[in-house]
């Protein structure tokens, strides 16, 4: 079978991978039918290269079950489902407590063993979960990073009426913008690109700022004197700092995306930690308990029930085999793209999306 593997920076290939084989009790075999590529991926094919060389990567798919071990949990061959990627010990203290997005052995399936890239991967019973029929594959494959969203939101005390930053538009803060919207909030967001924005507002963004050449606060400022929670989801050493300054006096302010840089942040923003008495929030991951927990269950019920527009944030659709060139266009031209899903198996169905 063909997938696509990761020797090192800039260097993925398309070529014969080896066929997973069942065995653990609760191994699965999936016919993987839609793969998204991770706005972390970027930095990895850019410049931190691959965990093991030579891995199938990628870790945001649905498929179709094909082959079941002896415990497959509830499962069944021809099952429609999306995985979520973590890899969890179950035996280190944060895994007893059902604290799975601490597990001391944490990893992500295409880093340490074969991912999503590829016409079939495998994964353990625990890890999938049902796809309702009314919920495409491409839209199956978008509930990773839809339960990274919300893993965050459920960290907050957000409730109907809150008014909610998100800075940094990417593909997490679009999926921000799109489930905080589902809570009933007002959605203010920022970035410093203007077609990110018309996304942003597109998902359902209520006031976009762009916020170059003005202090966030200050743009803010027009329409609120603080919203009740704010996320950073730019990984930006500016917004890191920046972000501490759009709540009001006892806010939440949630930590989403990965600094791509060393943070130094003036000390006007610092100490609103201390005077506005803030509630600084970390989130990572995408499972809670029971796992992989209410991420995956909330988000494919959503979606089966709602006339979403969620596949808007999918711009690019392209056959396995263009995933590195299209990841080398992706270097040159990032801006060009906001969610790329590739298919191992490809007809016109794919190209209308
Ligand atoms: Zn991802
Ligand atoms: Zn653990």
């Amino acid at each position: 079978m063909k997938g696509l593997a990761f020797y090192g920076v800039r260097d993925l290939r398309y070529e014969d991978v080896e066929y997973p084989k069942i065995e653990a009790p609760d191994d699965i075999i999936i016919k993987v039918k839609a793969a998204g590529i991770c706005g972390s991926d970027y930095a990895r094919y850019r410049k931190l290269g691959p965990y093991v060389p030579g891995t199938v990567w990628g870790h945001e798919f649905a498929g179709e079950i094909v082959e079941i071990g002896s415990n497959p949990q509830g499962h069944y061959i021809g099952e429609r489902v999306c995985a979520c990627p973590s890899i969890v010990c179950g035996e280190c203290r944060y895994c007893k407590m059902g604290d799975f997005a601490k597990c001391e052995k944490l990893y992500a399936i295409g880093s340490l063993q074969h991912g999503g890239f590829a016409e079939y991967t495998k994964m353990p019973a625990q890890n999938l979960v049902h796809l309702p029929d009314n919920v495409s594959y491409e839209e199956g494959a978008l509930i990773e990073p839809s339960a990274v969203a919300l893993h965050a939101l459920y960290k907050t005390h957000i409730k109907m009426g809150d008014e909610v930053a998100v800075v940094g538009c990417g593909t997490i803060g679009e999926m921000l913008i799109y489930w905080a919207k589902q809570f009933g909030v007002k959605v203010y967001a920022f970035d410093i690109n203007d077609d990110k924005l018309k996304e942003a507002k597109e998902l359902g963004a209520d006031v976009t700022i762009n916020t170059t050449g003005i202090e966030p606060m200050e743009a803010l400022s027009k329409y609120t004197i603080g919203v009740d929670i704010a996320f950073e989801s730019a990984g930006n050493p500016i917004t890191e700092g920046q972000v501490l300054s759009l709540t009001k006096k006892g806010g939440e302010v949630v930590y989403v995306g990965l600094p791509y840089g060393d943070v130094t942040m003036p000390r006007n923003y610092f100490e609103k930690i201390t005077r506005n008495e803030l509630h600084v929030i970390g989130a990572f991951g995408v499972t809670s308990a029971p796992f992989p927990g209410k991420e995956w269950s909330a988000a494919t019920d959503f979606l089966s029930r709602s006339t979403n527009n969620l596949k808007s944030i999918i711009s690019h659709r392209a056959k396995l085999s263009e995933g590195p060139a299209i990841l080398d266009d992706i270097m040159e031209n990032p801006a060009g793209y906001k969610k790329v899903m590739l298919f191992p198996e490809w007809d016109n169905e794919q190209k209308e999306g």
